[in-house]
């Protein structure tokens, strides 16, 4: 992980399966066959990637993504 990559995680005891994350930022998050979410990356290395996933984090409506 470079120094400034930043870890993406989805807390699945939160997710509640709304699907925002993947309908507005498919390039980082992508649909599975029981509704959750799947990571199609680990890390948010670049400025546009964290800005992402800020977004999906606002829009969110669990607080399940996180950024660390
Ligand atoms: S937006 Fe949040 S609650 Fe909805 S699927 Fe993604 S992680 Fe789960």
């Amino acid at each position: 992980m470079s120094e400034e990559a930043r870890k993406i995680g989805i807390d699945f005891q939160k997710c509640i399966k709304a699907g925002e994350c993947y309908y507005n930022h498919p390039d980082l998050f992508g649909p599975t066959e029981n509704g959750f979410p799947m990571l199609r990356k680990r890390e948010a290395g670049s400025a546009s990637d964290i800005r992402e996933v800020s977004e999906a984090i606002e829009v969110c409506p669990s607080g399940a993504i996180t950024l660390s």
